[in-house]
């Protein structure tokens, strides 16, 4: 995209008065929320740094760990692993995965699979697709991109997620309180869960020496999106491989931790379909949850950014979105400021990664180069190096 085309979307969100709104009512409570956990708990910051220690061991050697964790979803968590290299890949996998006929699924809030767009792809070859994340939901419904990495509809005030939600036929209105929107949301949702015939979802981390993943929310969601159908799909990028058990279970504290959401409801390890082997310890898969589980690891320009001294830092990234509450560009335009998917200064450098460093060039130029960015990051991800780096690029390219 253009600066100027980038310079025109940001100022038509900058003069939205919902929008900003929406943005201030979300900041001012994210934002203490961050600091109070970091200091009740200052543990975290310890562990934010003995994360980014077993992050480099594994970016240093990362296909020794996508051979492990390879294996080990195959020997130990008796899943189905994966391997795909672009979006093309890993839809393609998701399709095969599938088969014929049209699926009811469920899917939990993930990334990735926004990267892959995979949802619209879903919709489109037939499927009924249902975001089980409430945030997500929103954006599904309102066709728009997630604003926040973990708060996806954080520029929307009240009122206005009532009205996108109405549009997906629920009966709630903008003088309802918090909680009866939620509520009609949980009403609306408990069949879809009972109903899916697959349960989709990425995992914030996953352990190569077991294959197991980790995932972490508060809704409930995703226990139930994962557990009830028949079949779960787990889309994994590769930066969330961590080596061993114990340092994925740490990442997900640091990344709630960072998220101001310390500690989450619920920490979720999955680590093979559901099995029981009570009767003559004879071992069957599916009982309660899943007879399948199918795990796709996803490179999307990953292994290639590790070539890149700047962008590798990004891999670092534990998605925590903190970076984002604090720049004061994202503040006053939340993601619009970004790529197809992510946004704010981390969005800079992630659309760097897998979109191409010609399309973060651009969103480059618009870095203010403040730094806040970089202060408040759990892995010390340098933002300034990043944004000068693609900045260079830009200027290169429009001499040319
Ligand atoms: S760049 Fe740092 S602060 Fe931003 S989401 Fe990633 S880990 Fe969190």
């Amino acid at each position: 995209m253009r600066a100027e085309e980038i310079l025109e979307r940001m100022m038509r969100a900058m003069n939205d008065p919902d929008m900003r709104e929406g943005l201030r009512r979300g900041v001012s409570t994210s934002v203490p929320a961050v600091t109070g956990a970091l200091t009740t708990w200052p543990y975290l910051t310890e562990l934010a740094d003995y994360v980014r220690k077993r992050k480099e061991e594994v970016l240093n050697n990362m296909d020794h760990y996508i051979e492990e964790t390879m294996r080990s979803l195959t020997e130990r968590a008796k899943a189905k692993a994966y391997f795909a290299s672009t979006k093309e890949e890993a839809i393609g996998l998701v399709d095969e995965i599938l088969g014929e006929g049209r699926k009811v699924i469920v899917k939990a809030k993930s990334m990735v699979t926004e990267e892959i767009m995979l949802r619209e792809h879903l919709v489109e070859r037939g499927h009924e697709v249902y975001e089980t994340d409430l945030g997500e939901l929103i954006i599904q419904v309102a066709g728009d991109k997630p604003m926040h990495v973990i708060v996806p509809a954080i520029h929307l005030t009240k009122e206005k997620a009532a009205e996108v939600l109405r549009r997906a036929g629920l009966d709630v209105r903008g003088e309802m309180t918090h909680e009866e929107i939620v509520s009609k949301v949980r009403e609306f949702l408990r069949d879809k869960f009972i109903a899916a015939d697959v349960g989709i979802s990425g995992a914030n981390s996953i352990a190569a020496d077991t294959g197991a993943l980790f995932l972490v929310f508060n809704e409930g969601n995703i226990s139930l999106a994962t557990t009830l159908p028949p079949v779960h799909i787990a889309i994994v990028s590769i930066e969330k491989i961590m080596p061993n058990i114990t340092d994925a279970f740490i990442q997900v504290l640091v990344q709630s931790g960072y998220a101001g959401l310390f500690p989450p409801a619920y920490l979720y390890l999955v680590a093979g379909p559901s099995s029981t082997a009570d009767i003559e310890y004879h071992r069957v898969y599916g009982v309660h949850g899943p007879k399948e589980l199918h795990v796709i690891l996803y490179d999307g320009g990953r292994r290639e950014a590790l070539k890149d001294s700047a962008l590798r830092e990004q891999l670092f990234c534990i998605k925590c979105g903190r970076c984002e509450f604090v720049c004061p560009l994202w503040n006053v335009s939340g993601n619009v400021w970004g790529g197809n998917v992510y946004g704010g200064p981390l969005g800079m450098a992630w659309t760097a990664i897998t979109e191409g460093i010609e399309k973060a060039a651009s969103l480059s130029m618009f870095c203010l180069l403040d730094g806040a960015c970089k202060e408040v990051c759990p892995e010390k991800i340098d933002f300034i190096k990043i944004a000068n780096y693609l900045k260079r690029s830009y200027v290169k390219a429009v001499r040319k």
